[in-house]
């Protein structure tokens, strides 16, 4: 196999899929499905009984027809099918990487007939014992941190929920995880979502809620909160309600132990610096020894790596539960910085794993095909990175 083994390359502008009128159910949670079909004419007390079956369809069963919901009438199958829609995201490209490392390019629905939609990265990673699922919550970014890929192209739009859980049903069609697929339902294959891929989910709250809650449903896909972990650059406001509403693991994209470095990376930390964010954090509803929170810290020569930058880390953190995890900083055509040394990588790392944090480097996977994190650029709004860095350096 070569370093990059494209299992189907279809950059040219592929032609926009044929408008659907028709409803799109993945996405919506039970009550609002009972509800799509209280308005479809089903009488009331048969309402949620048919959202089951269908819940069932959709999310247990992974179809894309209700063709094969043979709990339901033919005739009803029949007027169903014309009302609503059950098909999948497009596929543009997927990637295989060497290490296994998956990324899908995917094509959301267009705005207009004939306008294709923009595109999307979703990205699987197998592990021993594990396989996580990265998922985008927006096109582009609204946030400029310098050292992103996302955060050169601007935001296009958020993600619906049902773009969101549309990014698990691809993954899980490609690896054949769905119960008819012969596969076995404890050996699953994608155990574990994380938030981390393009846009910032606290920006989209609406939506990431829902499609969590869809996500997390014990007889569909079936995903617990304690697998599933939203990422955010620090948006100090949303951070108490993500805990109260959603419950899921929470990391932190921190990368900076002062507000002078942090506003230079993070730029949103001039907004909430470092004291308000780690204070929500030590509120989070929910966080305990069991559950920690993760801080994110990506290593960038010169800039955020040195030895009082470990031990000021730990100070910081020392009354959070806390899980830290050492990013190797990802390079990107026109990225501003280099990545730390490896011996000073071991070095930061021997501090943080002597104050009793576990294993904190995190490998990069899929480096080959641009899907380690912060790579992730769709092509739908093209910026040229060395405007857009220039734009956020002189905002920082
Ligand atoms: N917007 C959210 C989630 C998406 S980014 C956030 O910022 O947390 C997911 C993670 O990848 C974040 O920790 C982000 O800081 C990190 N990241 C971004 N660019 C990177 C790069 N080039 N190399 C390594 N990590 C990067
Ligand atoms: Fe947006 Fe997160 Fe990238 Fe910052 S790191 S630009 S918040 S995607």
């Amino acid at each position: 196999m070569t370093s990059l083994d494209i299992a189907h390359e279809n950059r040219t502008p592929a032609p926009a899929r044929k408008a659907d009128a028709r409803t799109r159910l993945v996405g919506l949670t039970r009550p609002q499905l009972a509800a799509a079909l209280k308005d479809f004419g089903i009488p009331e007390n048969q309402c949620r009984m048919r959202a089951g079956q269908i819940w069932n369809g959709i999310y247990h069963r992974g179809l894309t027809s209700f063709e094969g919901m043979t709990t339901l009438s033919k005739e009803l199958r029949g007027k169903l099918n014309e009302a609503f829609d059950l098909s999948r995201l497009e596929i543009v490209t997927e990637q295989k990487s060497v290490d296994g490392t998956r990324k899908w390019l995917l094509r959301l629905p267009g705005e207009k007939p004939g306008v294709p939609g923009p595109e999307i990265e979703t990205v699987y990673i197998p592990e021993e014992g594990r396989g996580t699922l990265c998922v985008s919550s927006q096109v582009g970014c609204t946030l400029t941190c310098s050292f992103c890929h996302t955060g050169t192209q601007k935001l296009v739009r958020n993600l619906t929920a049902g773009e969101i859980v549309g990014q698990i049903m691809i993954a899980r069609d490609a690896l054949g995880e769905w119960p008819d697929g012969g596969r076995n339902s404890e050996d699953r294959l994608i155990t574990n979502i994380v938030l981390m891929g393009m846009g910032e989910p606290l920006y989209n709250f609406d939506n990431v809620r829902d499609a969590l809650e869809v996500v997390s449903d014990g007889e569909g896909l079936s995903l617990s909160k304690r697998r599933i972990t939203l990422s955010t650059s620090g948006v100090v406001p949303m951070i108490e309600k993500t805990g109260a509403e959603i419950g899921c693991m929470l990391a932190i994209s921190l990368h900076a132990v002062n507000d002078e470095t942090r506003n230079k990376l993070v730029p949103l930390n001039k907004k909430y610096p470092i004291k308000e964010l780690l204070e929500a954090c030590r509120n989070y509803p929910g966080v305990s020894n069991a559950r920690r929170i993760t801080f994110e810290y990506v290593m960038l020569k010169g800039v955020n790596d040195s030895l009082e930058d470990a031990k000021a880390l730990v100070r910081l953190l020392k009354h959070i539960p806390a899980k830290i995890n050492l990013i190797p900083f990802n390079p990107w055509p026109g990225s501003p910085y280099e990545c730390s040394d490896w011996e000073t990588i071991e070095k930061f790392a021997d501090v943080v794993n002597r104050a009793g944090y576990a294993s904190p480097v995190r490998t990069p996977r899929g480096r080959d095909i641009m899907a380690a994190c912060g790579q992730l650029k769709s092509e739908t709004v093209k910026q040229r990175a060395s405007e857009r860095i220039r734009e956020a350096r002189t905002e920082a």
